[in-house]
């Protein structure tokens, strides 16, 4: 029996976790939800799946979680606040967590998962590139098993070989990572309307269903590349090692190439509840609730190179990789606060990768080396990301 704590229980990596949880009550028991608003959908949650702790992560909702708790007959305990969070992560009874908070506010829950060397079911890829060496050297020092979720780094994750050493890349006969990406919604707009579109437009992916954020991250591309970023370094890689490749079906979900001319890739139904089964069971299989792939039903198998002048967020997270991590910190505070500036309507679509490039050439370079570091670039960024918007977008 598994004893599973899942932060952000209720977005959408969080319910299809509880999805395949509930499908095997025999394996897997939850210790706590966690989440940051829908309280009747995370008491729902709490009736089905009797946690022992149902964590509130805004403090200004706790009554409203406790009047809601008693409503529903909830006898799990309710706690609130950045630290319960914590607490719920690195708590002796739990063995795995899967860390599904969405953006900067997932770091410090995941590191204290890290930290107390628990399995991590890694979704929230902004707490590593924000990050990076200390979550991977944190992860060394505790014995942590750190499984990715994001399709694309659980698809490589399953075509290395086994018993792969972190950064081993060469002596693994390995020539390139093929991080695949649909392209978005916007693969083949045409690019001079591209001022013109809009929030709903950006907010519907062709293939996946996913939160708000992530979504139009997708749209920017600007998740493949923090996906690149992720890549480096949940598999110990340099930027030269890795090839984003467009594959507009998102059948193939991320690729290995060998020395010897092999390429082997991992395919399915776009639907996360295969790497998150994959992340539950690992080294078993377990049934995921996905549909088979119906290769009767596949017409098309197309890839295409990423045009840098659709996408440049893509190019500033690749460029971002390579200069080092207070660049990616700071791209990813930049890009979370213009994505939500996006989906309020204060700036335009193609602003987003305008408000990303300015903060970066606006701070002058740093090393960074603690998480405390770390937590003030962030802010730094979303300060500078904030003045870039009030500067040239409001008037
Ligand atoms: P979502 O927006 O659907 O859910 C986010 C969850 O985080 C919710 O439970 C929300 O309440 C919680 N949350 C938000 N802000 C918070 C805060 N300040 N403090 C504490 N909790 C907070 O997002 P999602 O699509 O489920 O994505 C979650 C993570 O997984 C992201 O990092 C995303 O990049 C990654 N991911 C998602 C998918 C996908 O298919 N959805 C695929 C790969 C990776
Ligand atoms: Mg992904």
């Amino acid at each position: 029996m598994q004893t599973v704590t899942v932060l952000g229980a209720t977005g959408s990596i969080g319910c299809n976790t509880l999805d395949v949880i509930n499908r095997h009550p025999e394996k897997y028991r939850t210790f706590a939800i966690t989440g940051n608003g829908q309280l009747e959908l995370l008491m729902q949650q709490a009736q089905k799946c009797s946690p022992r702790f149902v964590v509130v992560a805004d403090e200004a909702k706790y009554k409203e979680a406790c009047r809601l708790a008693a409503e529903y007959n909830i006898t799990a305990e309710i706690l609130c606040g950045a630290k319960a969070l914590e607490d719920v992560s690195c708590a002796a009874e739990v063995d795995t967590v899967m860390a599904a908070i969405v953006g900067a506010a997932g770091l410090l829950p995941t590191l204290a998962a890290v930290k107390a060397g628990k399995k991590v079911l890694l979704a929230n890829k902004e707490a590593l590139v924000m990050s990076g060496a200390l979550f991977i050297d944190a992860a060394t020092q505790s014995d942590a098993e750190i499984l990715p979720i994001d399709s694309e780094h659980n698809a490589i994750f399953q075509c290395l070989p086994q018993g792969y050493q972190y950064g081993e890349l060469e002596k693994a006969g390995i020539s390139k990572i093929l991080l695949t990406g649909s392209g978005g919604p916007f693969r083949e707009r045409d690019l001079s309307s591209f001022n013109a579109i809009t929030i709903d437009e950006a907010s519907s992916h062709p293939n996946w269903s996913m939160g708000r954020k992530i979504t139009i991250d997708s749209a920017t591309m600007m998740n493949k590349g923090l996906e690149f970023i992720e890549a480096c370094w949940l598999f110990g890689a340099s930027p030269d090692d890795i090839q984003v490749v467009v594959h507009p079906q998102s059948f193939i979900h991320s690729m290995v190439q060998y020395i010897d001319g092999s390429v082997i890739a991992q395919l399915g139904n776009p639907d996360m509840r295969t790497p998150i089964a994959y992340g539950l069971a690992y080294p078993s299989r377990i049934d995921a609730g996905v549909k088979p792939l119906d290769f009767s039903d596949m017409a098309n198998f197309s890839f295409e190179t990423p045009c840098f002048t659709r996408y440049p967020n893509l190019k500033l997270a690749i460029d971002a990789c390579r200069e080092g991590q207070a660049a990616t910190t700071r791209l990813n505070a930049a890009n979370e606060i213009a994505v939500a500036s996006f989906l309020e309507g204060k700036i335009g679509f193609t602003d987003i990768a305008v408000v990303n490039e300015e903060t970066l050439n606006k701070m002058e370079p740093v090393t960074v080396s603690s998480i405390q570091q770390i937590l003030e670039q962030d802010t730094a960024a979303r300060e500078v990301a904030g003045q870039v918007i009030r500067g040239k977008f409001t008037c």
